[in-house]
């Protein structure tokens, strides 16, 4: 193996450093350190308001941390490396990387207006630039794989809620993301190969694999947590 292809399989798909965000005087996140490996499934539990959506929305530039450092893979998220300095993305640029990033909001955001089918096959026509039917073969598969294929010309009024958060998760993959961000979705994983980080007040307070965490938290705020919804 040379020293390149063991870099390659070093570098984490996501990681933050000391990662800080304030909405104001409100300090939401307060200092995040955290390693997700690619191929890795990371589960963020944690209380209302704890940060767990703040965090997500930085990975994908929804929000943009005022401290800390990030990255996905080797990218330094939202600067460019120009010669050895490190400049702002432009908004360009934002979008670019972020069509590489797959999100699965918590209230799903599929668009009211269009059929399932035309909500998976509109990023991919217009960001990706590729042809309808190239889309409609993958989007047809992916709709098979979470049980929808016929609903394809199903309105997502005419959806119950976890059917709306599988077309949502359909539709993210329709772009072949490299990364996945799912807020609020644990119910559909299975959680043997699932790894939790707990977050409480802006911090992470206790990580390790999802039967430690779940099944023996160490900490007590996530005892006391899990005590509470269980
Ligand atoms: P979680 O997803 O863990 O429930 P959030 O990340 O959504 O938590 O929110 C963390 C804190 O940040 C909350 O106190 C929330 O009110 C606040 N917050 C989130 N988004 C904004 C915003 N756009 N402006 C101001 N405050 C915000
Ligand atoms: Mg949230």
């Amino acid at each position: 193996m040379t020293s390149q292809t063991l870099h390659a399989q070093a570098v984490p798909m996501v990681r933050a450093e000391g990662l800080v965000k304030n909405f104001g005087h409100l300090e939401v996140l307060k200092g995040i350190d955290v390693e997700v490996q690619k191929g890795e499934i990371v589960c963020l539990i944690g209380a209302s308001g704890s940060g767990k959506s703040t965090f997500l929305r930085c990975i994908n530039q929804l929000e943009k941390a005022n401290g800390g450092r990030l990255w996905v893979e080797d990218q330094r998220v939202g600067y460019k490396l120009k010669g050895n300095k490190l400049h702002e993305q432009t908004d360009a640029e934002v979008c670019r990387d972020r069509a590489h990033i797959g999100m699965v909001f918590q209230h799903f955001n599929l668009f009211p207006r269009l059929t399932v089918m035309e909500n998976l096959l509109e990023a991919p026509r217009r960001v990706l630039k590729q042809r309808d039917a190239d889309i409609k073969e993958r989007a047809l598969g992916l709709l098979r794989q979470v049980g929808l294929e016929d609903k394809a010309s199903s309105y997502p009024r005419q959806l119950s809620g976890g059917q709306q958060q599988r077309v949502a998760i359909a539709r993210a993959l329709c772009m072949e993301p490299k990364l996945m961000l799912f807020d609020e979705p644990t119910s559909a994983l299975d959680p043997e190969l699932v790894g939790d980080v707990f977050m409480h007040q802006g911090r992470i307070i206790e990580d390790g694999p999802a039967r430690e965490v779940l099944g023996n938290p160490r900490h007590e705020r996530t005892q006391a947590f899990l005590a509470s919804v269980r």
